[in-house]
């Protein structure tokens, strides 16, 4: 069996939890890959989980799930939305590197979601490319309970935020054939910047 294959998208996602569970007891061990493991990696890569995050400093997939080099495909970009690039960079790790699971990790506080909410509820407008970028989020707010108070509402955007983001993944093309071929699994989850814990959302 190629080494790629030898971990299912349930273990993978184990994996991750586990990882997050070390970083949150303090007993994280990775970060110091031993020069065996970096011989290993000049041979090829085989990461277990893509990770779709925010470039949020406080959200570094590799510290939160304790994993190594080699362990992890991580897309991050500011709001973890879904651009032409960041679909490619993801149909790259399905489809070549083939790893199992793919998580949309968006987090708490997060300011991207923060701008596209006041542009859709003050009319806000930013910076050129950061309005482009808020525009990308904007679809994501349809729906937000007005009697929340604003960082309820804001949690409650970053998780819609993430369920729009997997939608879209779901949506395209290749997203349709590999979930239909069972290849993959689709998770979404919020990383509690407050407790370290990253907690899995239902769909
Ligand atoms: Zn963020």
């Amino acid at each position: 069996m190629d080494k790629q294959h030898a971990i299912s998208a349930e273990d993978a996602l184990r994996r991750l939890l586990e990882g997050n569970e070390r970083f949150l007891r303090g007993e994280a061990h990775a970060h110091t890959p031993t020069r065996q493991a970096l011989e290993d990696l000049s041979q090829g890569q085989h990461p277990f989980a893509t990770i779709l995050g925010c470039s949020d400093s406080r959200v570094p997939p590799e510290w939160i799930f304790d994993a190594e080099p080699g362990d992890l495909f991580v897309v991050r970009v500011a709001g973890n939305v879904l651009s032409a690039e960041v679909a490619g960079s993801l149909q790259y790790a399905g489809m070549h590197l083939q790893t199992p699971l793919l998580v949309v990790l968006g987090h708490e506080g997060c300011g991207a979601i923060q701008a596209a909410m006041e542009t859709k509820e003050r009319g806000t407008r930013q910076l050129s490319r950061i309005q482009l970028l808020v525009d990308s989020i904007l679809p994501a707010l349809d729906g937000l309970d007005p009697a929340l108070s604003p960082p309820a509402r804001l949690a409650q955007a970053v998780e819609n935020n993430v369920r729009w983001t997997l939608r879209s993944i779901l949506d395209s093309p290749e997203g349709r054939m590999r979930q239909a071929d069972g290849r993959v699994k689709l998770v979404g989850a919020i990383y509690e910047i407050r407790t370290g814990r990253v907690r899995l959302l239902d769909h």
